[in-house]
């Protein structure tokens, strides 16, 4: 970076948490000119966020680092819950793992700080700079031979510690600067929401459980503990079967909220069996933090179709679900493509392209905050009568009702896995979403995640994420997927001929075509698109952040093209 010509680049990302790490790493396919900045010295080497969900570790697929992601970790195995020191509740995570719902049909444990190291050796791989040390300071708009950019003021500490001022002008600036954003700030936007009263304790340290031997002890376990004094959480981290290491979380026990002075491991640790009414010893702090969580969400994810916000910056919430940095990760995936698309001319000038990034967020925003609230509030209430239920009838809803259903009725346990691991997370309102009347109530419809496609002759479907050639326009991970299912006997061929020819003349540079015709290899893939063998075929178009776009049975060109052109360019070929 240079202090006295500022350097012009198309985005500006401030903060490398997840959030901004996994944006850099994503415009880094499209090969898109980009700084990312942060003000500290390295990544954070504290646990944090330890649960990696199955849609985050489909987004970690796709650039390739999915299976090292889950090497990394440790996959949870069950769940069991304590209700005054008894065990009252166990349900094995493995049942959810029968379905064909995703190739990530597990809870992985990883901590935070690992997850980041992934993203860094991405980017290092493709020789991308972190500029550490270098804080965004101010920002604001100037004219630059008619063009109108943003011009970042940033002190950049790293040869200096007082800091040097230097500038960088940008088209798009995002904020994955975190809960504080600068960005969000500078902006004016409100971040409207409240503060729980309950503080957090955050331990990493290793524990042991004396009220259990060594062969009752479940290896994977995650538990969690309920009592009038608080809750507590306990997460088994990599190798914990051989060196007891575990994440302890849990509100602060009520003998000790009194003290005015700061809280220590110490403290915890004396009092730990009493706040969860079990015989457990911590010892060995790795990490101690303290926190007060919030429920918040910003009135706008973007202004002006220039600035963005992901992440903490735009939403935060209790860690119910560990849902935070997952939602985070999600929002740089749907961004990211349409920044991309947006700065290399192929989505049409007008940011109808880039406004629907608001519209989709925000609304999984306000359902994740609303919905964590209402169980964070529910599991630390001290009103009498929602503690009595809490735990004097909970434990029974779970043992008689919950397990039960889980178990033996598959169509729930699929809602409760969709739910839990955030693929069913689904854009059916946006605007960027269209079904044909003929496909309006069928089984996949437009806005909803690509399902999985599992077949024995492998995932034929993966629209993978590996890139051989090295040659970055044949990437399929830059395209729309338009993909094709017929039955050759049946097809109306001309009316489909005709279709498919009219996006391979005039969207080729777009959309990649998949044609599947009906066999034994294929009918898993018609199955799960609720393709029936004698139709006459449907079209899906998959989005590059794997949603689909459009779906249709009738294959009308003008019907088609009136939608796709409203967002992107047309290009004959
Ligand atoms: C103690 C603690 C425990 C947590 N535990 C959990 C948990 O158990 N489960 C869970 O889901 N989540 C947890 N979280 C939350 C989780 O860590 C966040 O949701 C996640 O980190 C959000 O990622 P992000 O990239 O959006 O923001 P952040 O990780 O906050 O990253 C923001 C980055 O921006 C940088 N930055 C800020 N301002 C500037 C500036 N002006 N200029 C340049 N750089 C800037 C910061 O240095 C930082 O690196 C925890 C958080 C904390 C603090």
């Amino acid at each position: 970076m240079s202090s006295s010509i500022p350097e012009i680049v198309d985005v500006v990302i401030v903060g490398a948490g997840p959030t901004g790490l996994l944006l850099a790493c994503l415009l880094s396919i499209y090969g898109i000119k980009f700084r990312i900045i942060d003000k500290s010295v390295d990544h954070t080497t504290q646990s944090r966020a330890l649960v990696v969900h199955a849609r985050s570790l489909e987004i970690l697929d796709q650039l390739g680092i999915g299976n090292e992601a889950v090497r990394c970790g440790e996959i949870a195995k069950s769940f069991s819950g304590f209700f005054h020191g008894k065990k009252r509740l166990e349900v094995d995570i493995n049942i959810l793992r029968t379905r064909n719902l995703t190739k990530y049909p597990y809870i992985l444990i990883l901590e935070q700080s690992k997850t980041e190291e992934l993203f860094e050796d991405f980017l290092l791989k493709r020789n991308i700079q972190i500029d550490r040390q270098c804080e965004l300071i101010n920002f604001n708009e100037v004219c630059n031979n008619n063009n109108e950019l943003i011009e970042c003021t940033i002190k950049d500490y790293r040869d200096n510690i007082e800091g040097k001022l230097i500038k960088i002008r940008t088209k798009y600036l995002c904020g994955c600067d975190g809960a504080h954003s600068k960005v969000r700030q500078n902006l004016k936007l409100s971040f409207p929401g409240n503060t729980y009263e309950e503080t957090l304790f955050v331990i990493d340290c290793h524990v042991k459980f004396l009220d259990q031997s060594k062969n009752e002890k479940i290896i994977n376990d995650v538990e969690f503990n309920l009592t009038k004094s608080g809750i507590c959480l306990l997460f088994p981290l990599k190798d914990h079967e051989n060196d007891n290491r575990y994440r302890v979380i849990g509100t602060i026990p009520h003998e000790l909220l009194k003290s005015s002075k700061e809280l220590k491991f110490e403290d915890i640790q004396l009092c730990i069996s009493k706040h969860i009414e079990r015989k457990i010893e911590l010892y060995n702090s790795l990490w101690m933090s303290t926190y007060r969580t919030h429920h918040r969400y910003v009135e706008s994810f973007s202004f002006n179709n220039k600035y963005f916000l992901l992440g903490d910056a735009a939403h935060i919430h209790s860690p119910v679900g560990g849902q935070g940095m997952n939602t985070g990760l999600q929002d740089a995936f749907n961004l990211a493509w349409k920044l991309a698309f947006t700065i290399q001319g192929k989505a049409i000038n007008n940011n109808q392209l880039l406004k629907t990034y608001n519209d989709e967020r925000i609304r999984v925003a306000k359902d994740l905050v609303n919905s964590t609230d209402r169980i964070f509030a529910f599991m630390t209430s001290s009103n009498y009568i929602i503690q009595f239920l809490r735990l004097n009838i909970l434990p029974y809803i779970y043992q008689w009702i919950f397990s039960p259903l889980l178990n033996y009725i598959s169509f729930l346990r699929d809602a409760f896995f969709k739910r839990i691991s955030m693929i069913g997370i689904q854009y059916h309102h946006s605007e960027l979403s269209i079904t044909t009347e003929d496909l309006k109530k069928d089984k996949i419809q437009s806005g909803d995640r690509i399902p999985y496609v599992y077949t024995h002759s492998d995932n034929l479907l993966s629209l993978e994420s590996t890139n051989n050639n090295n040659n970055d326009d044949d990437d399929s991970r830059i395209y729309f997927h338009l993909l094709v299912l017929i039955d050759p006997k049946r097809v109306n061929s001309n009316k489909l001929f005709l279709f498919v020819k009219f996006i391979q003349d005039y969207y080729s540079h777009l959309i990649k075509i998949h044609e599947f015709q009906y066999s034994e290899d294929t009918k898993e893939i018609f199955h799960v698109f609720g393709v029936n063998k004698n139709s006459e075929g449907a079209a899906f178009l998959i989005r590059p952040d794997q949603y689909i776009a459009y779906c249709t049975k009738t294959f009308d060109i003008q019907h088609f093209n009136t939608y796709f052109s409203k967002y992107f360019s047309q290009r004959r070929v």
